[in-house]
């Protein structure tokens, strides 16, 4: 099977299995895991920040920048599509008993001028929400692993600071932002209060997120990383593998970048499939079935009887998300696969469940 569901299904390496057998470990909430203190100061290094808190997933380092930001019946304000509010908006009302103001932006990257409107649109004032945190995300998984250009986050940061707000960013798969743009780690952390990372994405990491920004702010999360249940013991042989992934995982992201793009490039030939593939910026790629009379269902049902898994994202639209996962032998041979079930489609050759 040549699995392109997800980049969190990537499986740990040999080497990696080699480095969490022999990890060193303690017990963290004593602060006494040798593994974990050297990923979090690794990790302090590499993006200049003052602190780095070692997280179970992406979704909990988000829930502890709102947490440690966001003061109760305050507002989080985002973009509708963002994980944060696509995924997460259960969480931050029974973890922060925050709430989250959003907007549908054309192209996906929420601007000054968006945020400003949402401040504006409702009154403000001792007796009502205050916005407190804006949250945006680099690269963007709902529009299609999209960057979020450097320059709009600069803007928002100057804007944001001036307000008074803070400014996070949900950096699951910023590593794929770093490569593709050649902007150093540091530069993202620089213009942000808050930035969560994920190691078990198109890193290759079984498991872990990092949380990082002010030493304040950090020393709140690692408080309430505790009392949500998720204060570690010996997770030492976890953060051993993420520090692996990091120092031995980033470049391979460029791999994924070219073979994603050359998939694309092959699927705009097919008749049927609706794909820009100009659009295609780093490991994702969206294309919509609803011209070959089928929906993402039935179209991923039909791939997986060939030997290819595809994600079907919304009833028109399957997703793609090109990982260590998968060669170049195997994108021309999911290529081969997803043409000939468009020729199925086309041709009316009847689905049998
Ligand atoms: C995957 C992801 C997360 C967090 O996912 P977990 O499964 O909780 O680790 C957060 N934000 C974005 C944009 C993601 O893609």
């Amino acid at each position: 099977m040549i699995d392109l569901r997800s980049d969190t299904l990537t499986l740990p390496t040999q080497e990696m299995r080699n480095v969490i057998a022999h990890a060193i470990v303690g017990d963290d909430c004593y602060g006494e895991d040798g593994s974990v203190i050297e990923l979090e100061e690794y990790c302090k290094q590499l993006f200049c920040v003052e602190d780095a808190l070692f997280v179970p997933t992406g979704t909990m380092a988000n829930q502890l920048a709102i947490k440690s930001q966001v003061m109760e019946g305050n507002e989080v304000i985002t973009e509708t599509n963002y994980h944060i509010n696509f995924y997460e908006s259960s969480s931050i009302a029974m973890l922060s008993r925050a709430v989250l103001h959003t907007c549908r932006t054309e192209d996906g990257i929420l601007r000054v001028e968006h945020v400003d409107e949402l401040i504006h649109s409702k009154p403000r004032g001792p007796f009502y929400a205050s916005p407190q945190l804006v949250s945006i995300e680099n690269t963007i998984n709902y529009y299609q692993g999209k960057i979020f250009p450097f320059k709009e986050i600069k803007q928002l940061y100057e804007f944001t600071r001036e307000k008074n707000i803070s400014l996070h960013m949900d950096g699951a798969r910023l590593f794929h932002a770093h490569v593709a743009m050649n902007i150093p780690l540091s530069d993202y952390a620089k213009f942000v209060d808050s930035l969560s990372i994920c190691f078990a994405k198109g890193l290759g990491a079984p498991f872990g997120s990092m949380l990082m920004g002010k030493k304040e702010m950090i020393s709140k999360a690692r408080i309430y990383r505790k009392q949500f249940g998720a204060g570690f013991h010996q997770i030492g042989m976890y953060a051993a593998a993420a520090l692996h992934a990091l120092k031995h995982h980033i470049s391979h992201l460029c791999t994924d970048h070219l073979l994603t793009k050359k998939l694309a490039m092959m699927l705009s030939e097919i008749e049927g499939l609706s794909i820009d593939p100009d659009a295609v910026e780093t490991n994702m790629i969206f294309f919509h079935v609803n011209n070959l009379h089928t929906n993402s269902w039935q179209f991923v049902d039909r791939c997986k009887k060939k030997g290819v898994l595809l994600f079907p994202w919304l009833s028109d639209t399957v997703r793609i998300v090109v990982s260590r996962n998968v060669t170049e032998k195997g994108i021309y041979e999911a290529a081969n696969i997803i043409e000939a079930v468009c020729k199925e489609l086309t041709r009316g050759v009847t689905y049998v469940s």
